[in-house]
């Protein structure tokens, strides 16, 4: 056991988790898994989330104040942002394909089709195309619940729903450039301690590593040494929380999985309902995964073979499937992309943090397949504007999706209003959210990894094998 890899050994525990939280839902053991192995779990989480906020930090500055040439960190910019916004086209744009090929809205029975489309004929004259969010009105009347799993939801996700298409509200309102504001921090201490403001923890970080380069010599050195160690700190942290990893992740999926639902049936009855949905858009991702992302990698780093790729960089998949969490995996994804990948600390702490705030490929390409299947479900054809339409506003809307679980499904009320779709909808596939949104991590966090080695590649920072 001792001498497999770990990321043998993370999957071992994966596994284990997942089949632990079967045979306890059917044991009745639920309340066991929740009390003393989930606990575990969280702990877990709460490490990695600890470490990740100061280790974007003080890479970054480190990283920044380091640099001997700053026309080196505008060019590192544009390069970084101008993949990222390339590959989430390109994932929007899969997503499309996809879900206008297989047309899993299409697999629903057509008698609840033509239920549901006279639903959004009504909610349409209703609402004179102009939305509303009254989510209560079409979550509880039951001639609203289009399908009859909606009706299975507990107290607690209708209020969960309802909570997220508050936030998501509050967020349309806010003006165009809104965003640019949201960047830059009032106070640096309130933007540390919200794990929702990490870009203005980089804003800050970036700005204050330029200033540092700026300073003379004898007087910084002594801060810059501060900074590296501190870096080195966290970063032994993450090494040493990462040997445990296998028993962690079997905590968390353990956890996570039976409180999922209570009998293994009840998991699988949700997933029939939706499963030409779930099926379309986890193609989508493991074609990311496995082709697109490999693939331009190998085509860029000739060394870097398809199993070279995987083997480097498979511990921050599995903890981004684990965790479903972006950020609390970012901790891991720069060991992995620094000490496996040979992408040199300059690069990869510059854009790492940033992807994992900004570049989502999996949230973007759920995002599009999500809302035209739901489209397709209702009998609403969309027009080649309108799916235009979806590709802008899913890049942006997975741009502003936080990089924590279920933040995606937020985001997605936005993409719907859009189009003119209702935003409610959202409840609708919101009961399989969660293990979707965990394949949706690994591809977004894979997708920042690759960004990374083609950005060091291309600045000579990537030490091959
Ligand atoms: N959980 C995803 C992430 O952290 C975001 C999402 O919900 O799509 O990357």
């Amino acid at each position: 056991m001792k001498k497999l890899p770990l990321h043998v050994k993370i999957m071992i525990g994966l596994l284990a988790g997942v089949i632990w939280a079967f045979i306890s839902s059917a044991l009745g053991w639920n309340e066991f898994t929740t009390n003393w192995i989930d606990p575990f779990g969280q702990i877990f989480i709460r490490m990695l989330k600890y470490i990740a906020v100061p280790l974007v930090l003080f890479s970054i500055i480190g990283g920044i104040s380091g640099l001997k040439d700053m026309s080196k960190l505008g060019r590192m910019g544009g390069k970084t942002l101008s993949f990222y916004l390339v590959t989430t086209v390109f994932a929007v744009g899969i997503g499309l394909v996809l879900v206008n090929v297989i047309r899993p809205g299409d697999f629903i029975d057509e008698e609840q089709r033509i239920k549901n489309r006279l639903q959004y004929e009504e909610w349409v004259s209703a609402t004179d195309g102009v939305e509303i969010l009254d989510g209560k009105h079409y979550l509880d009347d039951p001639k609203y619940n289009g399908l009859d799993f909606r009706q299975e939801m507990t107290e607690a996700e209708k209020k969960l729903v309802e909570e997220k298409k508050a936030t998501a509200l509050e967020k349309k309102d806010e003006g165009p450039l809104s965003f640019l504001v949201d960047m830059v921090p009032q106070n640096i201490i309130l933007s540390l301690s919200n794990d929702k403001l990490m870009l203005q923890v980089i804003f800050f970080a970036i700005f204050f590593g330029v200033c540092l380069a700026l300073v003379p010599d004898e007087k910084a050195v002594g801060l810059k040494s501060f900074v590296d160690a501190t870096n080195e700190v966290f970063l032994k942290m993450v090494d040493i929380i990462m040997k445990s990893a296998p028993f962690f992740v079997f905590a968390l999926l353990a956890g996570v999985i039976s409180k999922m639902a209570d009998t293994p049936g009840e998991v699988l009855e949700i997933f029939k309902g939706l499963a030409s949905y779930s099926v379309t858009l986890v193609l989508g991702l493991l074609f990311l995964i496995f082709i697109f992302y490999p693939l331009i990698v190998k085509t860029f780093v000739k060394s870097l073979t398809y199993r070279k790729f995987f083997q480097k960089i498979s511990p921050a998949q599995f903890l981004a499937f684990s965790t479903s969490s972006s950020a609390a995996t970012l901790p891991v994804t720069m060991e992995c992309v620094e000490d496996n990948l040979g992408v040199s600390k300059n690069v990869s702490s510059f854009v790492l943090p940033i992807g994992a705030t900004v570049n989502m490929d999996g949230t973007s390409l759920y995002q599009a397949v999500a809302v035209v299947f739901m489209a397709q479900m209702h009998m609403v054809d969309l027009s080649i504007t309108q799916q235009l339409t979806i590709v802008l506003t899913a890049t942006l809307a997975s741009i502003g999706s936080a990089a924590v679980p279920s933040a995606g499904i937020v985001m997605m009320v936005v993409v719907l209003q859009s189009v003119g779709l209702n935003p409610a909808w959202i409840a609708i596939i919101f009961p399989v959210d969660r293990p979707l949104d965990m394949l949706r991590t690994v591809v977004n966090v894979t997708g920042d990894a690759t960004v990374a080695t083609l950005v060091a590649k291309s600045e000579n920072e990537l030490k091959e094998d």
